[in-house]
């Protein structure tokens, strides 16, 4: 697993989320400060990350 830090799209602090870095996908996680659905869509090649999304959900 990497750990990857990004802006969370509700409280904009910085959070970080543990990726598992096999396969591109598209999942929700709560943030861990405001607790608010997170979007997170994370693409892989060769086990590096290649893009990662984070967006707020239902907007
Ligand atoms: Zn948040």
């Amino acid at each position: 697993m990497i750990e990857h830090f990004f802006m969370c799209p509700h409280c904009w602090q910085e959070i970080s989320m543990l990726l598992d870095p096999v396969y591109s996908q598209t999942y929700v996680e709560d943030c861990e400060v405001c607790c608010n659905p997170i979007e997170i869509q994370v693409g892989f090649e060769e086990g590096e990350l290649t893009s990662f999304e984070a967006r707020e959900i239902g907007q």
